[in-house]
């Protein structure tokens, strides 16, 4: 074929396709952004959001190039599933697996079905890779896009990134709401920065950007902001990993949305050791309209802290819950419920606390039933202290299995699981699910003692604000 007419036949309408198939349950940014960079280079793709809409087999079956978000596990594990429905519909297509899971996972996922995977700032080493199948058959070397014939790592150089374009995606009253006094208020989420400083040793950010983060120019993150806006957002989630890496940025970033947008309220996610360190700003960002912020707990446990890194202890936690109360900013804490190192004492301490510190409604059930998770490339496989309860390795799974050396644990993460995703498909008061999760972890380990709760709750309580989709990782 002329080049000239294949660079055309990749230029038309659906000739390169976005699929997304989970952000916690929000409007795509990792599809959104790609979206305005190919736009830019002159491409007219299509976009497609299983979380939202259905696989669309008419809309992949000219695709010649498909790229696939995967930003996380659940993501992945989706991905995978929307890939293989993908070659049977159109086997020819070149398929692209991008985002912190993608490149982690490389070596199955170009063994099984992928042809490319692209972690880190992905946005150009995407572009790149369609420019260069657009114009040629030779097996390309594009930095950042590993393929069966070109290893690649992250790509991490700063990008001059643009607004994302959300043109094409399902619109954000199909995703996740505010609850606030009852009321639903439509969502967006943006992006402040990106990447993360810190190296936690269990989380999937450090073994692709390696301590570096990028933070994203005021004006793009006001842009977007408009956009969802207009859209009809009422609410405001900033993903980024963590939005106190660059504290002077995000307090910045909140008071002029906050100026511009007075009506809008927002959450972000940011650890305990950030929010200790600056808590004088919790009072500031309340006044912006922070309706409340999610940090990763963990544990209460200092052995387990301190095998994951986390830089925070368990004295600083009650010190940050107490400073969030004492700034009326809801905190909502996230858990690693159950590691090799958790015991059964540290399991009914996390049942107490969530209780005595009145956190029923800040943290969501399926917290209780978190299991550290290992996937390929993480640091943790670097530890020797993890290391000793690793079996072995879950290709198709994405996942390093370990055991736990008190085997009532892994049975209670089992029933626990099962317990709250039965609970949250019939909206269960979380209340009446901590009280059975209490009873099943009294049972299972053996506590008699500890199955009655330490506080009662009553149904008709005022609850905090929250999105209504729980945290998945
Ligand atoms: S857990 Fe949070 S603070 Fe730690 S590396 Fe990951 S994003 Fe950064």
């Amino acid at each position: 074929m002329n080049p000239n007419d294949k660079a055309s036949e990749w230029r038309a309408p659906g000739a390169v396709v976005l699929v997304s198939c989970y952000e916690l349950g929000h409007q795509p940014l990792a599809v959104a952004s790609p979206l305005a960079f190919l736009r830019e280079a002159g491409f007219r793709p299509w976009a497609m959001d299983v979380a939202a809409e259905d696989f669309s087999p008419e809309k992949i079956a000219k695709a010649k190039f498909v790229g696939i978000s995967v930003p996380m596990h659940t993501a992945l594990r989706l991905g995978v599933e929307v890939a293989a429905k993908i070659r049977e519909t159109n086997p020819a297509c070149h398929i692209c697996f991008y985002g912190l899971y993608g490149l982690l996972n490389k070596g199955y996922l170009l063994e099984n079905g992928g042809d490319s995977a692209i972690g880190g700032e992905f946005e150009l080493p995407l572009v790149k890779l369609v420019q260069g199948l657009s114009q040629s058959s030779e097996k390309l070397d594009v930095p950042g896009a590993a393929t069966r014939e070109h290893t690649s790592g992250p790509y991490l150089e700063k990008i001059p990134l643009l607004k994302p374009d959300r043109e094409g995606l399902p619109a954000i009253q199909a995703y996740a709401h505010l609850v606030r006094d009852g009321v639903h208020y439509p969502a967006g989420a943006v992006e402040a920065s990106r990447g993360c400083k810190h190296l936690c040793l269990h989380c999937p950010i450090p073994p692709v950007y390696e301590g570096r983060f990028f933070v994203v120019p005021q004006d793009k993150v006001l842009e977007d902001i408009e956009d969802l806006a207009a859209q009809g957002a009422r609410h405001i989630t900033f993903a980024d990993p963590d939005f106190l890496n660059g504290p002077a940025h995000a307090l910045r970033v909140a008071r002029a949305m906050h100026e511009r947008f007075p009506a809008l309220t927002f959450d972000f996610t940011a650890k305990v050791e950030h929010l200790i360190k600056h808590e004088e700003l919790l009072p500031e960002f309340k006044e912006y309209g922070c309706a409340f912020i999610i940090t990763a707990v963990e544990s209460l446990s200092d052995l387990v802290l301190g095998h994951l890194v986390k830089g925070h202890n368990r004295e600083d936690v009650f010190r940050l819950v107490k400073a969030a109360r004492q700034a009326r900013v809801s905190i909502r804490p996230s858990l690693v419920a159950f590691t090799p190192w958790t015991s059964a004492q540290d399991y009914f301490d996390l049942l107490d606390f969530i209780e005595e510190y009145a956190l029923i409604d800040e943290v969501d059930p399926i917290q209780m039933a978190i299991r550290l998770l290992v996937p390929p490339g993480s640091h943790l496989l670097d530890s020797p202290h993890m290391k000793r309860y690793i079996t072995e390795l879950d290709a198709e799974n994405f996942i390093y299995r370990w055991e736990h050396p008190d085997e009532r644990m892994d049975k209670l993460h089992q029933e626990a699981l099962t317990l709250v995703e039965d609970a949250a498909t019939r909206q269960e008061d979380a209340a009446v699910t901590f009280a059975r999760i209490r009873e099943l972890a009294a049972d299972i380990l053996e506590h008699p003692g500890q199955a009655q709760p330490k506080a009662a709750f009553a149904p008709d309580r005022i609850r905090p604000p929250r999105l209504t989709e729980s945290w998945f990782c």
